[in-house]
C-alpha cells in the first residue's frame, strides 16, 4: 500500500501537511479530477499519515502500531466506504454505518478518518443522510471524499467540503513513472493513448493484460467493418472480453470517428451519436444485470454497428480514423 503520494501530487500533499502541522485541517475534503490519476491512493496515504503516531518527513512511518494496523486493514479509527462493485451505488445503510463511526471516540486517541469513494456513487437517500454527518462533524474527524464527477454530487455536499482539484502529471513524468513501475515498457505508448494520459489507468492496462484484450477488440471490429467476419463470429470473440471495458473501448472508437473530418457530415455524425446512445444503454443494462447473455448482446450491438458503417456516406469516414 502506498505510504507516500505520487510524484505529481507533491504540491497538494505539502499544502495539506502544513495545515496538519498548523492544526488547520478542514473536517471535509473533496479530491476531484478524472479517474485513474491516483486520487484514491492519495486519500489513503493522507489517512495513513494522519493516523500514524510518528510520521517522518510528512509521511506515515510505516512501522508504528498505527501504521501496522492500517496496513492490515484493521485500524479501528479508519473507514473506507466504496460501492460493493465498481459502478454500483453507495446505499443509505452504508452511510448510516459511516455516521455512527463518525460520532465514536477515537480508540487510538487521535484522528478518525473516513474515505468515501466515489462520492457521486451515493444515491439520493444516501446523499441526504451523509449531509447530516457533514453538518455535525465530531472533533478530529476528517471525511475525505473522492470524486471523478463532482458535478454529480449534491451541491449542498460540495459546498461543505474543501475542494482540492488533483493534478494530472505531464506526459514526460507519466512516461517516466510508468517505465519505473512496469515491465511492459514497449506497450507504454499504447496504454497512455488508451488511458488519455492518466497514469494509474495506463498502469492497470499494462499490468492486467487488458491491452491484449483491447487489441482483440480492435481486430475483431476491423474484421467486422471490412466484412471479413460476421457479427455472430465477432460476438463470439467479444463475449470473452471484459464487457464493461469493451463498452468503453467501443465508445472511444465512436468518439474517434466523431472527431474525424467526415463527422462534419451531420447525417453521419447523427448516426454515430445514436449508436453511442445505444452503447450507453447497453452499459446500464450490463450494470443492472447479473448474468447477461453476452453472445446475444454483442451480436445485436455488432449488427447495429455494421449497419452504421455500411451506410454509403461514411465509407471515406472510416478511412480517416487513426
Ligand atoms: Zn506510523
Amino acid at each position: 500500500m502506498n505510504t507516500n503520494p505520487y510524484p505529481w501530487q507533491l504540491d497538494s500533499w505539502n499544502t495539506l501537511n502544513n495545515q496538519i502541522e498548523l492544526t488547520r485541517m478542514p473536517h471535509a475534503l473533496m479530491l476531484t479530477g478524472p479517474s485513474g490519476i491516483g486520487k484514491r491512493d492519495f486519500a489513503l496515504a493522507l489517512a495513513r499519515r494522519l493516523l500514524c503516531h510518528s510520521p517522518r518527513e510528512g509521511a506515515a512511518c510505516g512501522e508504528c502500531r498505527q501504521c501496522l494496523l492500517f496496513a492490515a486493514g484493521s485500524h479501528p479509527d479508519f473507514m473506507l466506504l466504496e460501492p460493493e462493485q465498481e459502478g454500483k451505488v453507495i446505499k443509505i445503510d452504508d452511510i448510516r454505518a459511516l455516521s455512527e463511526f463518525a460520532i465514536k471516540t477515537a480508540s487510538q486517541g487521535g484522528w478518525r478518518v473516513m474515505v468515501l469513494c466515489p462520492a457521486e456513487a451515493m444515491n439520493v437517500n444516501a446523499s441526504n443522510a451523509f449531509l447530516k454527518t457533514l453538518e455535525e462533524p465530531g472533533r478530529q474527524v476528517l471525511l475525505i471524499l473522492v470524486s471523478h464527477q463532482p458535478g454529480a454530487v449534491l451541491p449542498t455536499i460540495r459546498s461543505r467540503c474543501r475542494i482540492l482539484p488533483m493534478a494530472q502529471p505531464g506526459e514526460e513524468l507519466t512516461r517516466q513513472w510508468l517505465s519505473d513501475n512496469t515491465s511492459h515498457g514497449a506497450d507504454i505508448p499504447m496504454a497512455l493513448s488508451q488511458a488519455g494520459g492518466r497514469p494509474l489507468l495506463a498502469l492497470r492496462l499494462l499490468e492486467t493484460g487488458l491491452l491484449d484484450q483491447l487489441r482483440r477488440f480492435e481486430t475483431g471490429l476491423r474484421d467486422l467493418e471490412e466484412g471479413a467476419l460476421s457479427a455472430l463470429e465477432v460476438a463470439k470473440i467479444f463475449q470473452e472480453l471484459p464487457p464493461r471495458d469493451l463498452i468503453d473501448w467501443f465508445m472511444n472508437h465512436v468518439y474517434g470517428l466523431l472527431r474525424s473530418p467526415q463527422s462534419l457530415d451531420s447525417a453521419w455524425s447523427r448516426r454515430l451519436f445514436r449508436f453511442n446512445d445505444r452503447l450507453i444503454q447497453v452499459k446500464q443494462r450490463l450494470l443492472s444485470t447479473t448474468n447477461p447473455n453476452l453472445q446475444l448482446l454483442w451480436e445485436e450491438v455488432l449488427m447495429d454497428w455494421k449497419s452504421v458503417v455500411d451506410w454509403p456516406h461514411q465509407k471515406t469516414g472510416l478511412a480517416h480514423r487513426g
